[in-house]
């Protein structure tokens, strides 16, 4: 893991400077899935504090078996609509808000203890029926509704666009969020956060803008069998 997170963080400093972007703008989300806790204790050890988490009853186990650490959780799997209690309990983030329903039940869950949560609105952007999201044309008004809750805090846009091989195709389904992201900061919005690019593409995520990058075996190797 020491080798993989030192050529990884070689390759995002490559990244932003061959696309003139601010040195250190690009935060690295590890994406923990199917990892046991000890691998996240080792990538603590090389300086990694945030770590993503898609099923919510693995990562309850793992928050709690590492609470020692007082490590930051992004929530980034499916979210089901009755599930929401833990997850607005336990993280500090969720990156896959897409409706408005479960926006407003992570708002009245939120424990008053804690601050509110971060979010990301996660965007259907290659309008893939079998991924989640909200479609690009509804943005603006989730967006408002998001703003109107208290105990959530809007921070940006998530996503994760169909597979492509080529690095301009990747491009392109980035810079459209990009898009999004910036006609809503226009209007005034406030976000500072574009969660996009995994293992496989997030070189054309940074070349797109992207500040947080979600990688899982890039770090960790390939996913243990559960
Ligand atoms: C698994 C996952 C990732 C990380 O994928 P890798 O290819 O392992 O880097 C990123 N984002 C989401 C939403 C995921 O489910």
């Amino acid at each position: 893991m020491e080798r993989r997170v030192a050529a990884l963080r070689a390759r995002i400093r490559e990244a932003e400077e061959r696309f003139e972007r601010r040195s250190g703008v690009v935060h690295v989300l590890p994406v923990s899935k199917m990892q046991r806790a000890q691998a996240i204790r080792r990538a603590h050890t090389l300086g990694l504090i945030s770590f993503g988490e898609n099923y919510l009853q693995e990562a309850e186990e793992k928050i709690t078996a590492l609470s020692d650490l007082h490590l930051e959780w992004h929530f980034i799997g499916r979210i089901q609509a009755n599930k929401t209690r833990p997850i607005a309990a336990l993280f500090d983030w969720v990156h896959t808000l897409d409706r408005a329903a479960v926006a407003r039940r992570l708002n009245e869950q939120r424990p008053v203890d804690r601050p509110p949560l971060n979010v990301c609105m996660q965007i259907n952007i290659s309008g893939e029926a079998s991924k989640g999201g909200c479609l690009p044309a509804e943005a603006a008004n989730f967006a408002r509704a998001i703003q109107e809750f208290p105990r959530l805090r809007l921070r940006g846009l998530m996503a994760l666009p169909a597979p492509a091989d080529d690095f301009d195709q990747q491009r392109l389904a980035f810079r459209r969020v990009h898009e999004i992201y910036q006609i809503l900061n226009d209007r005034g919005t406030g976000m500072d956060t574009l969660s996009m690019g995994t293992s496989g593409d997030f070189e054309a995520a940074v070349a797109e803008g992207a500040t947080m990058i979600r990688l899982g075996t890039a770090i960790f190797g390939s996913r243990p069998a559960p």
